[in-house]
């Protein structure tokens, strides 16, 4: 009955220091939001206690007449919100939706088909390091060296070539749509099954700002925590009902255990927000501040410090810069911006010929803002703090006071104490 402070002093520091850097600072790391208090309280709950190993109505556990509701809740609203005909809730992370994926769709030693990491892929897409390049014949294709957009020709050429059993489309660092109609017409022509990871756009799915893959693919998995703006999970989408089958056998047993059943009811909470009109509104102001900020990055004064972008614009929620011809790389943007109280996170760009650690992207997002409550004008005024630190000779106390001012105008988790407790 101890509160944290008194049990684990040292561990509630850090929740605190935490909180404290969150409301300080201006996150703009494009996979990162603030959940909401009520995803907070459902996540923090006496649900964490009770394994329910199994799905709502067939557990390997008695006393899962509770849990059982906050999983049908979550599953019916994740259909609902997306219009799929089945839902998967319980990967505890969206690598392990992943893996429960490809489990499904296809044998180890089977040709998967992704785009390139260092082109905006993710580690589960075929990364050989990866079980997904590890346990599968990872084939990838590239963005077109011209534009850095996915382009289809490349893609159908690729697919022809390798003839994979699963194509994944989907990206961690890409700033345009995807053509999910495209994908699934090579997906038929080359007899391979369609799987689509909609992690980073699923909020912009959710609220018609990004065309729907539900209708096109064979499976779409996801992340709750990006766009979304729920717990840190994964849950996974279909429309036919011997492919849901599979995907529910290889989460569980396939790749869990029990399910992470205060996870699921903050997801359950999340789903039901995220068909709200406000997350409409904050999808709509996240995808105008992208805009705002790739227009300002792309002015002559940022030109000619050798500032670019990356297909030379937004149609999503984060813009990547282009360093290449700029004398920093992404990595001193990186911590000039991180010096100024704003975070992000620097991203190789395609046929990058920098090294990994000092790449020549970076990736910035607006999610975590928009749901801070930033609008036009706030996001303008970041987009000039942001530009002003990328260019030469930067005055890093009068952009540090600049950042203070937007974030003491837009307290995060106001009545929140430390640690946190209400
Ligand atoms: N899929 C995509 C497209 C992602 O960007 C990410 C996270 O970065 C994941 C999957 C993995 O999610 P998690 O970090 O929850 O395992």
């Amino acid at each position: 009955t101890d509160p944290l402070s008194s049990v684990d002093p040292e561990i509630a520091a850090v929740l605190e220091q935490e909180l404290g850097r969150q409301r300080g600072t201006l996150e703009m790391i494009a996979s990162e939001n603030f959940v909401s208090r009520a995803i907070l309280e459902a996540q923090g709950s006496v649900l964490t206690n009770k394994y329910a190993e199994g799905y709502p109505g067939r557990r390997y556990y008695g006393g899962c007449e509770f849990v059982d509701i906050a999983e049908d809740l979550a599953r019916d609203r994740a259909k609902a919100l997306f219009g799929a005909g089945y839902a998967n809730v319980q990967p505890h992370s969206g690598a392990q939706a992943n893996a429960a994926v490809l489990m499904a769709l296809a044998s180890p030693g089977d040709r998967i088909l992704g785009l390139e990491l260092a082109h905006g892929g993710h580690l589960t897409h075929g990364m050989k390091l990866n079980f997904s390049g590890k346990l599968y014949d990872a084939n990838s294709y590239g963005v077109n060296p011209e534009t850095n957009l996915v382009d289809m020709d490349i893609v159908r050429d690729q697919a022809l070539a390798v003839k994979p059993a699963v194509i994944i489309a989907g990206w961690s660092a890409y700033p345009r749509q995807l053509d999910f109609a495209a994908f699934r017409a090579i997906a038929d022509e080359v007899g391979a099954k369609l799987w689509v990871d909609m992690a980073h756009f699923a909020g912009l799915v959710a609220t018609g700002l990004h065309p729907s893959p539900v209708p096109y693919a064979d499976v779409v998995s996801s992340t709750a925590h990006k766009t979304l703006a729920g717990p840190r999970s994964g849950f996974i989408l279909t429309n036919d009902l011997d492919t849901h089958k599979k995907i529910n056998s290889a989460v569980f047993p396939g790749q869990q255990g029990g399910p992470l059943m205060h996870v699921i009811a903050a997801k359950a909470t999340a789903f039901k927000l995220a068909a709200e009109e406000e997350f409409k509104d904050r999808q709509e102001r996240t995808v105008r501040g992208a805009r705002i900020l790739a227009e300002r990055l792309m002015k002559d004064d940022a030109k000619a410090a050798g500032i670019d972008l990356l297909t030379g614009g937004t149609d999503v929620h984060l813009v990547l810069v282009d360093l290449r011809t700029s004398e920093i790389h992404g990595k001193d943007a990186e911590d000039i911006l991180h010096s100024v109280g704003i975070t992000v996170n620097r991203n190789s760009v395609p046929n990058d010929p920098r090294p990994p650690l000092t790449p020549s992207g970076v990736r910035i997002g607006t999610p975590a803002l928009a749901t801070r409550g930033f609008g036009d004008e706030e996001f303008t005024e970041v987009a000039d703090i942001i530009a002003t630190a990328l260019m030469p000779n930067p005055d890093i106390e009068s952009l540090r006071a600049r950042v203070q001012r937007l974030a003491d105008g837009f307290p995060l988790y106001p009545g929140l104490q430390s640690p946190g407790t209400w």
